[in-house]
């Protein structure tokens, strides 16, 4: 692999970035893999990197019916923070955010993590009373939550309008979150699966599977059918199909989730921003656009692109918090299909099927998890039982009752 540098950046720009080396190979599908992944989002590639990289299992091929990242990794709008409520997902999220900080140089790999905190405001006493109960759980579980006064939210966010038809009177700051580059995130994980001897392979849809009394022994795909000793279904929106063609049924619901970018400007808002009653989030990219996180269309959908009126929805939230945000342009908006599961929370483990491990149910809020999604499910297939961190994130606890509400905890309310 070739090794990212100053020095090499040097080498390319005096020789006309003529001799830059593709990020990952191009192969043919082999007949056989120790393990297959399907879904080449962020989970399956960094699900794949942990295989060969940890656990030395280095014949494994991640199919994917698109391109890498195409999926709601590459479509998303790139908060990374833990300020979950319950402490098993505080313990998750926060392991998850751990590896962010350190992936850039794991990976050598500029991901462009920028800790620029991400703010919660209340517009309600009731609603800021909420927060302090959040913010002490998120405290006590050890990760940093800070609540803060009106003139703190301004003081953190100086053109936000106080005084909008629904007052602002307080929030609270998670300060080590912030954004990172989705697409970096994805091509680093594939970069670095590549190099060990991942097999990425675009352009494969998997179609149903070969089984074998109560085991899976290959995928059918656009390529042919591959055998593989070990599966897993990485596939967001489209996991709980995969399910029911292996034999059993996932509990989500995949609707569609929508963002949008306006014109690039200069430096506005350098945090992120978020009000869950107002309804929408935003951040300012590198680029100087301002990314606008909206709710999710609350009908089921398989459709990449949102409807109308949820993009006004979220554009007139954003305009009754940032009134000068009125002359800018929208650019352009897109939608990912989410995979939404009862109580919000992951879906990752094993499966009915004996060697068949499933990570979905990421919904809208699973980019903060690809790094800790990937360790602990490599680490669920390489052992064949749960890593500790995903223990009641086991599809089991649908039938035990034992559920994760984190709905309160979503950016906006899905
Ligand atoms: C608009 C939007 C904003 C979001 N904002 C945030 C955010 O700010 N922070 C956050 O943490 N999360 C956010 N999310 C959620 C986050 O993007 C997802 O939870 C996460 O990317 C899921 O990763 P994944 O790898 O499981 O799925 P994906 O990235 O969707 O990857 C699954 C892949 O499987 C492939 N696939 C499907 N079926 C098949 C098949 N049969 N054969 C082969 N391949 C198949 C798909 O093509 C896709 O590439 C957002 C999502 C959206 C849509």
């Amino acid at each position: 692999m070739q090794r990212y540098s100053g020095l090499t950046l040097l080498r390319h720009v005096l020789t006309g970035h003529r001799h830059w080396k593709p990020l990952w190979r191009t192969p043919e599908p082999k007949p056989h893999y120790d393990v297959i992944i399907i879904g080449g989002g962020g989970h399956g590639l960094a699900t794949a990197y942990y295989l060969a990289a940890r656990h030395g299992i280095r014949r494994v091929a991640v199919l994917e019916k698109g391109w890498l990242g195409g999926g709601n990794s590459g479509r998303n709008t790139q908060v990374t923070r833990s300020n979950y409520f319950y402490p098993v997902s505080t313990r998750f999220f926060d392991r998850s955010l751990q590896l962010y900080e350190r992936l850039g140089k794991e990976l050598n790999f500029n991901v462009m993590l920028s800790q620029r905190g991400v703010l919660n405001v209340a517009t309600s006493l009731h609603e800021l009373e909420l927060m302090r109960r959040w913010a002490n759980a998120i405290a006590l579980n050890g990760v940093d939550a800070q609540l803060l006064t009106p003139q703190e939210v301004r003081r953190a966010v100086p053109r936000i309008n106080l005084n909008a038809r629904v007052p602002i009177v307080g929030g609270f700051i998670q300060r080590r979150a912030g954004i990172s580059r989705h697409d970096a995130v994805n091509w680093a994980f594939a970069r670095g699966a590549d190099a060990l001897g991942v097999d990425l392979i675009q352009n494969c849809e998997v179609t149903s599977f070969t089984q074998s009394d109560s085991r899976v022994t290959g995928v059918v795909t656009t390529r042919g059918v591959l055998s593989a000793d070990r599966i897993a279904i990485v596939a967001s929106g489209h996991s709980s199909e995969l399910a029911r063609r292996a034999g059993f049924r996932l509990p989500l619901t995949s609707m569609t989730l929508q963002a949008m970018v306006t014109e690039p400007v200069k430096p506005v808002l350098d945090t992120v921003l978020v009000s869950p009653s107002v309804h929408v989030y935003v951040s300012q990219s590198d680029r100087g656009e301002l990314v606008i996180g909206a709710g999710a269309d609350v009908y089921h959908s398989y459709m990449q692109r949102g409807s109308l009126a949820t993009t006004e929805a979220a554009i007139t939230a954003l305009l009754e918090l940032f009134p000068s945000f009125g002359r800018l342009k929208l650019m352009r908006q897109w939608a990912g299909v989410v995979d939404v599961s009862p109580d919000t929370s992951p879906i990752i483990g094993k499966t009915p099927v004996e060697n068949l491990y499933i990570s979905c149910g990421w919904g809208t809020g699973g980019y903060k998890a690809i790094p800790a999604g990937g360790e602990t499910l490599a680490y669920t297939i390489a052992h064949d039982a749960p890593h500790p961190l995903i223990e009641s994130f086991a599809l089991s606890r649908f039938t035990t009752g034992a559920l994760v509400d984190e709905g309160a905890a979503a950016g906006v309310a899905h």
